[in-house]
């Protein structure tokens, strides 16, 4: 009886060996996963992530309506930093207008010493200092990671009103620093 039962154990496995039962089934698993939602993004090429807005990316400096810098060169940022990498030099403007009318002659930061922690935002007094949600910052050259004023005050490709949360289109395009990936905000689809 054991005997029996043996042999047609090993008959059917012969079987499917012959037959490649197991290689159907394997390939029949993978076909019906081809019409199923795809649960990948096919980043950075074809899409992208937007963070929420609570996300810390690279920092922005930001203008009020009229156009005027918010950041009054008052250093509490680089002072509030705990790795030191936001340097500030302030200076009066051409109003005339002496403290009131201070801005900053230079301000850079560091990234490479940025833990992205936004104490420094929390300690900005006139909202000048966003961390805002750019986080491909990867470079082939060193000089990449230090931002000037002037970089950081150009507008981030997502503003802070876009609520985030979820894939956009995106376009891979390569300059001689390395890739740059630009979402296209008008088209987005929840990730959950
Ligand atoms: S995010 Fe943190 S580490 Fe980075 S510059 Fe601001 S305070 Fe410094
Ligand atoms: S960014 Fe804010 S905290 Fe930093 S120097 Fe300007 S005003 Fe002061």
């Amino acid at each position: 009886m054991s005997n029996n039962r043996k042999l047609n154990f090993s008959i059917t496995n012969i079987l499917k060996k012959v037959l490649f039962i197991d290689l159907i089934q394997g390939l029949a698993v993978t076909f019906g996963y081809t019409f199923t939602k795809t649960m990948t993004m096919r980043y950075p090429d074809e899409e992208t992530w937007i963070p929420y807005q609570r996300f810390r990316g690279l920092h922005t400096l930001n203008r009020n309506k009229a156009g005027r810098e918010l950041c009054v060169g008052c250093e509490l940022c680089a002072k509030s930093c705990p790795t030191q990498c936001i340097t500030v030099v302030p200076m009066e403007d051409k109003t005339g207008k002496g403290i009131a009318d201070r801005v900053a002659a230079r301000w850079e930061i560091n990234l490479l010493r940025c833990m992205f922690c936004g104490l420094c935002e929390d300690a900005c007094p006139t909202e000048a200092l966003k961390l805002g949600r750019q986080y491909e910052l990867a470079g082939k050259k060193m000089q990449r990671q230090f931002r000037s004023k002037d970089e950081l005050l150009a507008p981030q490709a997502i503003p802070f009103d876009f609520e985030g949360g979820v894939i956009v289109k995106a376009r891979l395009e390569r300059d001689e620093d390395g890739a740059v990936v630009k979402p296209d905000l008008s088209s987005q689809k929840r990730w959950w």
